[in-house]
């Protein structure tokens, strides 16, 4: 027995229509199944309702078979009609009540919001906001370009180190002084060793040796490292440029004589808008009166964004030149989750970002009781929902939202920051203050991921067709043991001080396992006869090659935990490179090939009983989460902003059943 009807539910059967029609089907005793385009899955199973991808208004057919097959058709067919059924209230379907529920928040009088002009940016720091224009403009410092004479050379070589040297005592002065959040604190204490560093401070010496003036050699150094972050396929590296070309500002306005315009007049509930902002004027800013941010520079990566979200400030970055549209700007509303930017906008569209901003503060206040709150799945299992971090100063806003431990630390930035290799010392500097940051928690260090896309100082690269195919991650550090080995005894001797866990990217072959353990083993003995005290860790890898998929149930045996890397491995599995805009209607991890690769990597890892986990960008999709804990994850890593809602979903899931 079949019935065939359009689907109303709001948004289609995503993760929570979907639990919520399975559990109906559940209450039937009769088989019962879903076709979609001649598919038919069962309709008793969350994740293969999931993968069939129902959307709003297409059609599908209800098949039933046994005893009560009419009323199961009835019912299903009676929910799949109800447009509110996709709303996230509260109640459950046909209960009494939810009728008078859904029928409580008014419909807007808005226009919906596609038929506004708006601007699109980059979706930097989640939220919305709707506050008066405040442009910061500050002009363009240009340099005089006059050529120094023989004998000035050595006095405007003074007059930099001077200029450095201010900089960096003002910076300095900043972190001692004023009454900065840790993560502020390090952003600054970072932007302060890009003023230090020789590769800065030497090419502007060599310029001016070379008859340059000060300011124009501080602006061209600056452009051409800035230029080096920006070339690099990362767009962790690529926000770097952003803070090159801020410290290069800072000293050619000691130079000039200049002060920075002030951002100390921003009236309360404001929308800062600039084309850059250096990180370093934004964190002395009075943050608490910016109601939100919007620039022409900057990504979701950049400093700006850090800051932002982690004072929960919206923002909308990377407009390029349109963010010039805003400079006479008098209202200006911005959706910091969808990068959009509205102009002074008209009446309808300030009720809609008012009422808005209004919902978004009650869930803020809403989520935040999930910050302590340890997920389970039914049966008990913990689900760890931990942070996606690549700094120091990511440890703070990753707490605050109530990480579970680190489940990706991104070691590249380490390696690209200081512009050349980082010492074993540093290093471990570095993972033991993580690890006693997140004790007990665990905290997953990704070993080296890099290639040639992102070219670091110390690591000669080949010249390569393919980067992407080519020789980056394991591969490469397996071929240079002087570099890995400098990170294992780094990461042996964190392992003292927490629970450090380590995890190899880019693995396609066990014996890649093989041979990083061997080498373990070697950096083991090698501190053990130094007398240096460190400690075992456990040993895991990402899986994010289509290889390490199929390859799953061996790789299993060999190690302590896999992590799903879904960035790369939606890429490799689709053929579909991510940063290409042309294929990323390609590049979706729900496409049913990379959904099912999930499904494989976590029954072999499940069946070996080994952890499996999620590190790529998909762990934190609400809609997603709860068919990769029915796939049997049990650790997801994401961003600190979507921790909490990543936890109330998992929590919903356990109330719901
Ligand atoms: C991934 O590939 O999913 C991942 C987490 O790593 P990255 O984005 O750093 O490549
Ligand atoms: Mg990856």
């Amino acid at each position: 027995m079949e019935r065939s009807t359009i689907v109303r539910v709001h948004e289609g059967l995503h993760a929570r229509p979907a639990t919520r029609f399975v559990k109906l089907a559940k209450g039937f005793e009769s088989d019962v199944e879903l076709v979609k385009d001649g598919k038919a899955v069962s309709a008793k199973s969350s994740v293969k309702l999931m993968l069939l991808a129902v959307k709003e208004n297409q059609e599908v057919t209800v098949r039933a078979n046994g005893a009560d097959a009419i009323e199961a058709i009835e019912a299903l067919i009676g929910y799949l009609e109800n447009p509110r059924a996709g709303l996230d209230d509260e109640n459950e379907p046909g209960e009494a009540g939810s009728e008078t529920a859904a029928a409580a928040p008014a419909p807007e009088a808005a226009p919906p919001a596609a038929e506004i002009p708006k601007l699109q940016g980059v979706a930097a720091s989640e939220g919305v906001a709707i506050g008066p224009a405040f442009a910061h403009f500050p002009p363009e410092i240009e340099g005089p370009g006059r050529r120094l004479q023989a004998d000035e050379i050595e006095g405007e070589l003074e007059r930099f180190r001077g200029a450095v040297a201010s900089v960096q005592a003002r910076m300095d002065r900043t972190l001692a002084e004023n009454n900065l959040s840790a993560g502020d604190r390090g952003i600054i204490a970072a932007l302060r060793d890009i003023a230090a560093d020789d590769s800065l401070t030497g090419e502007v010496e060599r310029l001016i040796k070379g008859g340059d003036d000060a300011v124009s050699a501080v602006i061209a150094a600056a452009a051409t490292i800035a230029a080096d972050f920006s070339a690099v396929d990362d767009h962790y590296l690529n926000a770097r440029a952003d803070d090159v070309h801020a410290v290069g500002r800072q000293i050619c306005l000691v130079l000039l004589g200049q002060d920075e315009l002030s951002l100390e007049t921003i009236p309360q509930g404001a929308i800062l808008i600039a084309d850059d902002i250096g990180a370093w004027d934004l964190a002395r800013a009075p943050l608490k009166r910016i109601g939100g941010v919007v620039c022409g520079h900057g990504g979701a990566t950049s400093h700006i964004a850090i800051i932002a979200r982690s004072h929960g400030i919206p923002a909308v970055l990377g407009l390029g030149d349109k963010v010039n549209e805003l400079r006479t700007a008098r209202e200006v509303a911005i959706d910091g989750n969808a990068g959009h930017v509205i102009v002074d906008p008209d009446q309808a569209t300030r009720a809609d970002f008012t009422r808005r901003v209004e919902a978004a503060a009650q869930e803020r206040a809403g989520l935040k009781v999930f910050k302590s709150v340890t997920p389970t799945r039914a049966d008990g299992t913990v689900i760890e929902v931990a942070a996606n971090i690549g700094s120091l100063e990511e440890i703070e806003a990753a707490q605050e939202a109530g990480a579970m431990g680190v489940g990706l630390f991104r070691t590249e930035l380490l390696f690209m920051r200081h512009m050349h290799l980082p010492s074993e010392d540093m290093q471990a500097e570095t993972y033991s203050a993580l690890a006693k940051a997140f004790a007990p928690h665990s905290v997953i260090v990704r070993t080296l991921d890099i290639g040639g896309d992102k070219p670091i100082a110390g690591i000669e690269f080949p010249d390569e067709e393919n980067p992407f195919l080519g020789w980056r991650g394991i591969r490469m550090c397996l071929d240079r043991p002087d570099i890995f080995k400098r990170q294992l005894r780094a990461l042996l001797r964190a392992a003292v001080h927490g629970n450090i866990k380590v995890m190899l990217p880019m693995v396609s072959e066990i014996a890649e396992v093989t041979r990083t353990r061997a080498l373990v083993a070697e950096c083991a003995a090698e501190l053990k006869a130094e007398g240096v005290p460190h400690a075992d860790f456990d040993l895991g890898v990402m899986i994010e090659t289509p290889a390490a998929v199929l390859i799953a149930p061996a790789l299993a045996k060999e190690v302590a935990f896999f992590s799903i890397g879904t960035n790369d491995l939606t890429q490799y599995i689709m053929a579909a490179d991510r940063l290409n805009p042309t294929v990323a209607k390609l590049n979706d991890v729900t496409n049913p090939a990379v959904m099912s690769a999930i499904e494989l990597t976590a029954k072999a890892g499940v069946g070996a009983g080994i952890m499996v986990g999620m590190c790529g960008e998909a762990a934190g999709r609400p809609d997603l989460i709860p068919a990769f804990i029915n796939m049997g994850l049990t650790e997801l890593s994401m961003s600190a902003a979507s921790i909490q809602r990543a936890k109330k979903t998992i929590a919903a899931m356990t109330t719901e059943r």
